[in-house]
């Protein structure tokens, strides 16, 4: 199997290279070189355009910020669709609006070319172990040839539904990670103000339930001021924004995810969207006037 890799970012890269570890054939693009240099190094094959790794491959990862950019990487003069043959798959792992998804699905699917929409969670310590969850929405059948192939980056791989359910379900995980990061900085700044050590406080709680894989990530970053991504904070309101865009057009309404989409729209406006989202204690830190953490 001929594998395509789209997007070596913070998550593509990794991910890459673990495709690579596990014995893929794998031909990669990217606009930024260094980040291709680095994963021909561990032995992938550079192509020069999107339509290049096209024509080499039978199956093609996206791993791309959002939807503009895999619709670019997909159907721009020399992307990829100009290259893959019918009967080739494009496999999109980047977190994009699920309507969208549908619509390159839609796109692909005239051209004889099959689709699956992969979402994944866990983010850059997870996509080094491969250990990152993938979310999957597509038909059975081509989840089912797939499945080892992006098992190969992945601690688990389900499939939720037909296409656009994993970008659904990326959406619902979006809405939890925000919502818990808040509830955390909301609590460090009331034991900071009230003089008890933020650390004891997440050692104590850290085994009860208010205990989760979210808190154990980002209460060290915020304990220790590192607020390097990670994952940016722009890259979290393109998540609620999907998020709301998608509730608003099947008539739900997410009064919390609105609120914290407000708070990250605020650091935004400070200069901080391309820091870590633990980040989000820094406005919680700002309108309460106190620092948390090691001063
Ligand atoms: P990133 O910005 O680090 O990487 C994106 C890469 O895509 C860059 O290297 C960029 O040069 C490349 N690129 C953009 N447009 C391109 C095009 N048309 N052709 C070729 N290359 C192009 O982003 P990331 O953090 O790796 O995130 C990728 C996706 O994964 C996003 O949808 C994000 O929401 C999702 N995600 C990220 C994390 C995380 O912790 N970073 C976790 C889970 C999911």
């Amino acid at each position: 199997m001929k594998v395509g890799f789209i997007g070596l970012g913070i998550m593509g890269k990794p991910m890459s290279k673990n495709l690579l570890k596990a014995g893929y054939d794998l031909t990669v693009f990217d606009f930024n070189k260094a980040a291709v240099d680095d994963v021909v190094a561990n032995g992938a094959k550079a192509a020069s355009s999107g339509k290049e790794v096209g024509e080499n491959v039978d199956v093609l990862i996206t791993m791309l910020p959002n939807s503009p950019h895999v619709k670019s990487a997909l159907f721009d003069k020399n992307g990829a669709a100009e290259g893959l043959k019918k009967g080739a798959v494009v496999i999109d792992m980047s977190s994009i609006n699920p309507v969208e998804s549908q619509n390159i699905n839609k796109k692909l699917a005239e051209l004889g070319i099959e689709f699956l929409d992969a979402p994944v969670s866990g983010g850059e310590p997870k996509a080094i172990d491969g250990t990152i969850s993938v979310m999957v929405g597509g038909r059975q059948e081509i989840f089912d040839k797939y499945y080892d192939l992006i098992k190969a980056m992945a601690g688990s791989v389900v499939r939720v539904g037909d296409v656009g359910a994993g970008n659904t379900t990326k959406l619902a995980n979006q809405i939890i990670v925000a919502l818990n990061i808040a509830a955390l900085s909301e609590a460090f700044v009331l034991c900071e103000k009230a003089k008890v050590d933020p650390q004891l406080v997440f050692d104590a709680i850290k085994g009860g339930l208010a205990g989760s894989t979210v808190m154990n990530a980002k209460a060290p970053m915020m304990i220790n001021r590192n607020f390097e991504p990670g994952f940016r904070i722009e890259l979290h309101i393109k998540d609620l924004q999907n998020a709301l865009d998608t509730s608003h057009a099947i008539n739900v309404s997410l009064p919390l995810t609105a609120q914290v989409m407000e708070i990250m729209q605020a650091l935004k406006v400070d200069g901080r969207e391309t820091k870590d989202h633990s980040a989000i204690l820094n406005y919680y830190e700002k309108i309460n006037n106190v620092i948390v953490g090691k001063k």
